[in-house]
Parts: C-alpha cells; structure tokens; sequence
C-alpha cells in the first residue's frame, strides 16, 4: 500500500479494473458478480427508499437487521447472540475490519494473519500501528501448519485475524487448526478476529465458524457482509458479531469512520438473511458450476490449477504456461487474450512473494457466458 517515500498506491483491484476497461478485456480480476441478485432485496431496498429511510439510521445498525443477523448465525451455526448489544452493523465488511483492529489493538501490538491475505489486512494492520506477522499458506494445498502457528502466536499476539473460506486461496480452514488456533488464543490471551465473507459460497464442505467452538466465543469477533451472499457488493452492508463489552469498543471506533451505514440497504440485507435454506445452497450450487467451468478452462489453457473449496477465486500456476513471474503475465494478458487476472503477490508480503511468484488468481463470480468466453479466449495462449 505504501512506497517508500509513504506514497499511497491504488489498490490492485482498481488498477486491474481500469486495466480491463482501458483494454476491454473480460475482469477476472476484481471479485464482484455481474448479475444482481434476488429480486426480493431489490425491491426491498427500493420500498425502504420510497418509505423514508434515507436518514441516518441507528449508528448500531437498525434493530431489525440486528436481529437478522442474530436469527442467521442460530439458524446456521447455533451461535446464540444478543441483537440488542453482541451485533454491529457496519459499512462492509472492510469497515468491521477496520474498526476492529483499530480497538483492539495498540501501536506497536503483533497481529498474526495468514499469508497470502486480502490487500486491506495489510494496509489495516499499518494503519492501527500494529505489527504483522504472517503464517504462509504453502502452494498447493494453502493450510497453515501446526508448528508455524504455535511459533507465530506469542504472548506479544494481540489478534489473530483469519479469512475462512479463504481470498484468494480458497481453501476453509479445518475443525482441527481452529481448534488449534482456539488453544492458542486462550494461552497467550489474544483476541481471534475472522473474516467470513464467503461463508455460504462452499462446495462440498461445510463452513466452520471459529465463534462456535469451545471455549473461543469470548475472544472471537466474526465478520461478514451481505455482499456476496446476495450479490450486492455496492451496497456495504457488513456486520460483526462478538461479546457486548469487544462491540462497545469497535463501535467507539465506528461511529467516528462513519457513524452509520446506509439506512436503505440494511432492511434489505435483513430480507435477505431471512430467505429460506434453498436460496443459500442455490448460491453454492450455482457458483461451483462457474468454479468448475473456469477451472477447466484454465487447465485446457495449460495452467496448473488449484481448485477452491470455497470463494470467488481460483489460483493457476502460469509457470506451464511459460511465465515464471505472474506480475508480467496479467500486464501481457489482456492483450494477448482479453482476459485480466491478480498475480497473487498483490496479497503477500515482499518476505513471501517469491514463492507465489508464478500465481495468478481469477474470480469466477461471472455469468456463464462470460466464463466461457474468458475459457476460450485463454486457450489462445495455447496457440
Ligand atoms: N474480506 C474479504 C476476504 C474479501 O474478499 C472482501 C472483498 N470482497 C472483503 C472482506 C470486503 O467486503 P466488503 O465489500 O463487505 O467490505
Ligand atoms: N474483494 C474483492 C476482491 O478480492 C474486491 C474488493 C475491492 O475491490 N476492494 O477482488
């Protein structure tokens, strides 16, 4: 985020999409769906905006999106939550991020994430004045291990932040490392803050909340959004979870970064949550299908791939392919077949780039013809 005369740089996302529509290729680069989603939240937000909620709504968010997301963590998780004082809702989930580890963390505190991580983790963490430190996902199969955990977290760790399911990795972390994770937390006392934006889009897997096990609710802040669970990323609806006393510290924070969040969206989002089962496994259905037909796509193109159990993302190796840096082959990509892609760098620290030097992540989260589009005009690299 900062060069070295503490320059502030554009965040790869808006680059890589000024780079799609300077060039018109296919953005598989930033994640964001081309279709909207269910016809009940946009009607639900277009009556909301008809019926006067254009003003500033409660800085904890409306009463009844509170209970919203308290009813969804009972129903999918059997987390029993407080809407009255265990919920905030806040402006995506990056505000939650941001709030969070601006309350909970000192200058100067060790904040342990796992790496490659979200651009925004980095950047937030610098500017709460705390220190990262990363535990690496090893290619391919992006699970932290055991020993590098336990030598990350110490008694200096004042949060741990997670992302699971996983941008860009894919992967969901297992009952066996959360529970792992938990011991550290309670033994070194440091707060576990995790980013489960993606937590409906899985396949084949179940997502594990870190809230839910023993002993780990106490310390834990769980984010999320309804951007991608409803197709509306423009909208900044996030929301975080956690006891009464962590809320009323990050809402201090909240409520001088934006006071409160928009008034319309929020009994939309609430509409949203309350939708049946159905519409939840839907979404995962329909999204692993368009997993599926980039991933193959990308292997008929001569990438190696690795596939995701969950997210937005798919990474391939763009070494079969003949480029050992990926930072050259997304500059090359959108001319030499009209697609863009993230090198997977743009998530790592200059420490640990070498070893995803040759990834590229793209994001599937497109409507079928588009990813069949992207797939053929990939296989020109072939040519
Ligand atoms: N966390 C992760 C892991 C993400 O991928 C994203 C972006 N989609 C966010 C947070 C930001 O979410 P929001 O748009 O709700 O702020
Ligand atoms: N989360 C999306 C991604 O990872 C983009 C969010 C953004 O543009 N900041 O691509």
């Amino acid at each position: 985020l900062f060069g070295p005369a503490g320059e502030v740089h554009p965040t790869i996302f808006a680059e890589m999409t000024s780079l799609a529509v300077r060039t018109g290729a296919i953005n598989l680069g930033q994640g964001f769906p081309d279709e909207d989603g269910p016809t009940e939240l946009l009607e639900a937000a277009r009556a909301a905006i008809a019926n006067g909620h254009n003003q500033y709504p409660p800085g904890r968010g409306t009463p009844d999106l509170r209970e919203a997301i308290a009813e969804h963590q009972e129903r999918f998780y059997g987390i029993h939550l407080n809407p009255s004082d265990e919920v905030l809702v806040t402006t995506g989930a990056t505000e939650a991020l941001a709030a969070t580890l601006l309350a909970l963390s000192e200058p100067g505190d060790e904040i342990v994430t796992l790496e490659p991580y979200y651009d925004a983790y980095g950047a937030l963490i610098r500017l709460a004045g705390a220190q990262p430190r990363t535990v690496p996902l090893p290619h391919p199969s992006y699970l932290p291990s055991r020993e590098q955990l336990t030598a990350a977290i110490t008694d200096r760790t004042r949060i741990i932040l997670l992302n699971t399911p996983h941008n860009p990795c894919g992967v969901l972390l297992p009952r066996s490392t959360l529970e792992h994770i938990v011991a550290l937390a309670r033994q070194h006392n440091a707060w576990i803050v995790t980013d489960e934006v993606y937590e409906h889009l899985t396949f084949g897997v179940q997502h594990l909340p870190i809230a839910s096990l023993p002993g780990a609710a106490e310390r834990t802040v769980t984010i999320s959004s309804g951007g991608k669970t409803f197709n509306t990323t423009g909208w900044k609806v996030g929301w975080l979870t956690a006891s009464a006393e962590a809320v009323t510290a990050i809402q201090s924070v909240k409520q001088f970064l934006t006071y409160a969040s928009g008034a319309p969206f929020q009994p939309a989002i609430a509409t949203g949550l309350r939708l049946p089962d159905e519409y939840f496994s839907q979404i995962a259905t329909g999204l692993q299908a368009k997993r599926d037909l980039l991933s193959e796509g990308l292997s008929a193109a001569g990438f190696e791939v690795s596939v995701p159990s969950g997210g937005y993302f798919v990474i391939a190796d763009a070494h079969s392919v003949g480029y050992e840096d990926a930072v050259t082959l997304c500059r090359e990509l959108p001319e030499r077949a009209g697609v863009v892609g993230v090198p997977v760098t743009a998530f790592c620290s200059p420490e640990h780039s070498p070893a995803y030097a040759s990834l590229v992540r793209f994001a599937y989260c497109k409507r079928t013809e588009v990813l069949r589009e992207a797939a053929d005009r990939l296989s020109r690299l072939r040519a």
